[in-house]
């Protein structure tokens, strides 16, 4: 069997192949349902596949589909190490936790958020305290989510975008784009106004480990970012945290921070690492992103754009709408055999170093 036959086309597909492998590789699993249905009427559900003990002191965490439509990498890596036994004997007092799908709403539907239209990586803040501002965007607002898609607001769009690259530079407008927003509901990157579903259900998954792990390592597995078909290893944490030095310690120089320029992410607000560290709070957590490489910047975000508008204005069952969720279902998605192949061996490059370094520690 080659790497490309753990991935699946579809959410439903990918959810049975990794059941599947759950079940023969003896894990426990969990479902948490999710109210909505997906396009095809099916059941969504985040899935968790536990091998190993329920009080293991030391705990690896791997999450796909964060980010809806990124599933199609992720859920591939899950079903592959658990095919290839790469999670099997783990050393005494370890367990492997899975999480598939944690937005399988955004992944069935091929959306990058979820049923609120929310950014779970975005959600993860304290919705008591005031949002983070985030000046570029109120400013780029209707350029970056105009009413209507077609050549007119395409050329008002770049226009406006080329103003603001020449005013401050191209990863200022990244960020004004991508950093999150926490007032526009129809928007991008909107990061909602309180715990969003997947938000609940992670903390859920995770509070029976909360009094027993004390070593924590997390691969949240993402695409949309950087070179096609590498995966950057983006250390969650960064200096002074402690987590950031971990990474370091166990990945090395190829680990990339997110606030000094090497890596191909800006430092967004609310991620997914804040919510282990609120469900997990006596534990120490090493929290990476492995970020796939899929098609230039550019084009990621307006795909990101298109669908956004899509589903505030346009009809999915029409020709553009069929365009636009082909468009957004490849930049977060590679569909060649090539890609599929390089994502699965970096992904057990990844998962052996994270076990030493877990075993390590
Ligand atoms: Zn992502």
């Amino acid at each position: 069997m080659t790497a490309e036959a753990h991935f699946s086309a579809t959410y439903a597909e990918a959810r049975n192949k990794f059941l599947a492998a759950a079940h023969a590789s003896g894990a426990v699993l969990t479902a948490h349902i999710n109210p909505k249905l997906g396009p095809d009427g099916g059941e969504l559900a985040t899935d968790v596949a536990r091998l190993g003990p329920p009080d293991a002191e030391r705990l690896l965490i791997a999450m796909s589909g964060t980010h809806g439509a990124e599933g199609f990498c992720g859920s591939g890596i899950q079903t592959g190490w658990l095919r290839g036994g790469h999670l099997a004997s783990l050393p005494a007092g370890t367990a492997a936790l899975l999480i598939h799908a944690i937005n399988p709403f955004g992944f069935a539907w091929v959306r990058r958020v979820n049923e609120d239209n929310i950014d779970l990586n975005r959600n993860f803040i304290d919705h008591s305290k005031p949002y983070p501002e985030n000046a570029g965007y109120r400013e780029l607002r209707d350029f970056i989510c105009p009413a209507t898609w077609d050549d007119a607001s395409a050329t008002a769009s770049k226009a406006a975008f080329a103003g603001y690259v020449a005013r401050h530079s191209k990863v200022d407008l990244q960020a004004a784009i991508m950093n999150g927003q926490y007032w526009d509901k129809a928007g991008v990157f909107y990061g909602g106004n309180a715990p969003n579903w997947s938000h609940r259900t992670l903390l859920e998954i995770l509070a029976p480990y909360a009094g027993t792990a004390r070593e924590v390592a997390f691969i949240d597995l993402h695409t949309g970012l950087g070179p096609n078909g590498y995966g950057e290893i983006i250390s969650n944490d960064m200096a002074p945290k402690p987590g950031a030095a971990r990474v370091r310690d166990w990945f090395g120089a190829e680990a990339t921070m997110i606030d000094d320029g090497s890596s191909s992410s800006t430092a967004v607000t609310g991620d997914t690492q804040l919510g282990l560290n609120a469900a997990l709070p006596r534990s120490s957590i090493t929290g990476i992103t492995l970020e796939y490489g899929t098609v230039p910047l550019d084009d990621m975000l307006e795909a990101v754009r298109a669908d956004n508008w899509l589903h505030i204005h346009g009809r999915i069952d029409s020709d553009l709408g069929r365009r636009i969720k082909r468009q957004i279902r490849d930049a977060f998605y590679t569909d060649t055999r090539a890609w599929k192949e390089q994502a699965f061996d970096r992904a057990v490059d990844v998962l052996v170093r994270t076990r030493r370094g877990l075993s390590n520690s």
